[in-house]
């Protein structure tokens, strides 16, 4: 299995090669030349086995530069049980009123990114092995929240790995702020800067491409690497869950073997609902892709009209991880489904960053239309939407999957598309508790702290606490560094000793 980039053809490269770089010279994305396809016995036989061997059997078909050995060792590495709070690891669970509900936040950090972002270090390390010569792989991240402190749960102390984490000083919520200043590990750091998250990750690309840093890294034989999802090895480990939820919806009686599903999915940077297409393209029997979005509704406008505009306000809402205007993996979806036409997607990206805005022709809106719809959420939805799968299924969500169950809802009342759907859920109601329990209560959550907010939300709803947010409070804050954006490269040569 050889991987191109969107943008030039003429790459090829292996997977090692791919997750180990990140991202194409020119600037596109790594995508597979072809992508393999499942028969439905095989799908069938993936139902009687644990979560760590479907994702083998998934990711072997990806990854065939891996030994089984090197699989294996990934593989059960990044889904240990002691990490998960489910045995499941992802489990679907099927409420009252008829909702599937495939949770992905029972990972380490209480959010879906664990879900690749376990397992990423483990195909970094020994991608770096196969193809860097033995370097250090340095990785650095800007976050919005989520993604950072994943990422450095993931990395900590993994061999042959540093990680530093740039957070925007007062643009993350103060439960995530504590998540990633108590981060425990010998080779992790975490820094605030003076400035937005546009301004932490900006600095943070042109630190990728300044040729005085890297040759200042390389001297001590250390390369930078991304662990955001434009890296193929973030993308491929979700490709896995759509197979388990279809094989567990197999083994409890909600589906034939065989029979076609729906998928919902909040969505962001379209990486988790890529991942769904790539399900769908081997032939896992998915029928509607069904695209959330919050009250930044970028991605339902352009489903539905084929203009991509990002000219337009820009909302902070209760669901911060869909907080984008530009959704980076739309880019793969525009290169498979325009037939791998690399000039295609290069002029629509062009454009993009020349003037905020592209058009698809109507007969690729067409062919897109048949396999994805979309809607979206406004605030007082998400809240009506919590409170009401609480108050009637008593059922508590967070406000990403809260955005999600809002427009599946709208989807079937518009199409009459009521076939078994499962709904991703992307992230502990805790990780939100203000938001959540001001929408089940009715009223604004006082001026509690974020600890008192999880024991009052717990009180109402009797729904645990998961232990990695419950033991937040008795942890040191290990990281109280701030900088200025233009002193960023000198705060990484600090971190890093250099
Ligand atoms: C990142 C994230 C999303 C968006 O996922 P994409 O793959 O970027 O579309 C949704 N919900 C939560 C909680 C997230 O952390």
């Amino acid at each position: 299995m050889l991987y191109t980039s969107t943008r030039d053809n003429s790459v090829r490269i292996t997977a090692a090669q791919a997750i180990a770089r990140g991202i194409s010279e020119e600037g596109g994305l790594f995508v597979p030349c072809e992508i393999p396809r499942f028969s439905l016995d095989k799908i069938i036989s993936m139902a009687d086995m644990s979560y760590i061997d479907r994702a083998k059997t998934v990711l072997r078909e990806f990854l065939t530069d891996f030994s089984e050995e090197e699989l294996d060792y990934c593989v059960k590495g990044a889904y240990k049980a002691d990490k998960f709070s489910s045995p499941a690891i992802a489990p679907t669970v099927h409420i009252d009123g008829g909702k599937n509900i495939l949770e992905l936040w029972h990972g380490p950090t209480c959010a879906f990114k664990d879900m690749a972002l376990q397992l990423l270090p483990y195909l970094m390390t020994v991608s770096a092995g196969k193809t860097a010569d033995g370097k250090t792989i340095v990785i650095l991240v800007a976050t919005s929240g989520d993604t950072g402190k994943a990422a450095l749960e993931g990395f900590k102390d993994v061999d042959k790995t540093k990680i530093l984490v740039f957070y925007p000083v007062d643009g993350v919520s103060p439960m995530q702020k504590l998540q990633m200043t108590t981060q425990e590990g010998e080779n992790v750091a975490v820094c605030a800067i003076n400035g937005n998250f546009d301004d932490a990750q900006s600095a943070v690309k042109s630190i990728f491409t300044n040729a005085e840093i890297k040759a200042r890294l390389a001297e001590k034989n250390m390369a930078f690497s991304s662990a955001n999802s434009i890296n193929w090895g973030r993308l491929v480990p979700q490709i896995v869950y759509y197979f388990s939820a279809y094989c567990d919806m197999i083994t409890m009686g909600n589906i034939g073997e065989g029979e076609e599903i729906n998928v919902v999915v909040p969505t962001g940077n379209f990486g988790n609902i890529l991942a769904a297409y790539y399900a769908k393209q081997m032939g896992l029997p998915l029928k509607k892709l069904v695209c959330a979005s919050n009250s930044n509704n970028i991605l339902t406008d352009f489903l539905n009209t084929g203009v991509y505009d990002k000219n337009r306000s820009f909302y902070t809402t209760s669901s911060p991880s869909m907080d984008i205007l530009i959704s980076s993996n739309l880019e793969r979806l525009l290169y498979h489904m325009g037939g791998g036409d690399d000039k295609l997607v290069g002029n629509l990206m062009k454009a993009l960053s020349e003037s905020g805005r592209y058009e698809i022709s109507s007969d690729l809106l067409a062919e897109i239309r048949k396999t994805f719809d979309a809607g979206f959420a406004a605030e007082n939805e998400v809240d009506e939407t919590i409170k009401y799968h609480f108050d009637n299924y008593g059922y508590l969500c967070d406000t990403h999957t809260a955005v999600a169950l809002k427009v599946y809802d709208e989807y079937v009342k518009r199409t009459g598309d009521n076939i078994p759907t499962v709904i991703d859920s992307t992230a502990s109601p805790y990780k939100f508790s203000k938001s959540v329990l001001t929408a089940v209560n009715g009223e604004i959550a006082g001026e509690l702290d974020e600890f008192d907010m999880a024991q009052e939300l717990n009180k109402v709803t009797n729904a645990p606490i998961p232990a990695p947010i419950a033991s937040l409070k008795q942890k040191k804050i290990r990281f109280k560094n701030v900088c200025d954006k233009e002193n960023m490269s000198e705060m990484v040569f600090s971190l890093l000793k250099l």
